[in-house]
């Protein structure tokens, strides 16, 4: 395990997925096959010791860029904008928490063939409603969306993930919705395998996320 420290990176079947860095940065891991459940995975560990990634909105917004999930430019703008309304900041991220844990309780349930809670669907169906206020423009041959609420909804980062949790359940990815049966991971993921069994969050058993634990808890504590 020496030497660790100056990995830098870890790297499975030619997929970088963990940044080590000697910095407190926010690792992000994107085992779950889609922004949705990589999102609710910024918890780690969370069926044994969790650790929090994300604690503040500076952090979402490093998470929705990491993910390609908002342009570098929007993202600019939306740092900006907290910047200048840390109050508003505060309050969005603690709303984009909260729908996070209701998604992960709903995306649980789905995986263990449960109907989810109502509070969880109303949580999801209430940002829908916020989320679709996006607007697809084209430009070229391409269609990107913008948003159409208030430009100074700070919440909006996020609803290219409430938009996809939709779709997700809508089609056939809901079935395909899976919890990692890795010890102790709680990382939920998305199938996309042909006959469906795969069981880990990971193509091995977390044994790299291990790794990675092992190395946080040395530099944190
Ligand atoms: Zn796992």
């Amino acid at each position: 395990m020496s030497g660790e420290a100056n990995t830098g990176e870890i790297t499975y079947d030619g997929v970088t997925r963990y940044s080590l860095s000697a910095n407190p940065q926010p690792v992000f891991d994107f085992a779950g096959g889609t922004a949705a459940l990589d999102f609710v995975n910024t918890v780690l560990w969370r069926t044994s010791a969790p650790r929090e990634n994300l604690h503040d909105y500076s952090d979402i917004l490093r998470f929705c860029r990491s993910a390609r999930l908002v342009s570098d430019s929007d993202a600019s703008q939306l740092k900006l904008d907290a910047r200048r309304n840390p109050e508003s900041a505060r309050r969005a991220f603690r709303k984009i928490i909260k729908l996070r844990e209701r998604l992960y309780s709903l995306f649980l349930a789905v995986a263990r063939g449960r109907r989810p809670a109502a509070a969880d669907m109303e949580a999801l169906n209430r940002a829908l409603g916020s989320a679709l206020h996006n607007r697809l423009v084209a430009s070229g041959r391409a269609f990107t969306w913008r948003w159409g609420g208030s430009a100074k909804d700070l919440e909006r980062v996020v609803w290219p993930i409430v938009l996809e949790s939709g779709e997700l359940l809508v089609s056939d990815g809901g079935s395909r919705i899976k919890v990692c049966r890795g010890d102790g991971c709680g990382f939920l993921f998305l199938d996309k395998s042909k006959n469906q069994s795969r069981r880990w969050c990971a193509m091995q058993p977390c044994g790299n996320r291990v790794k990675v634990r092992r190395y946080q808890s040395r530099h944190t504590n």
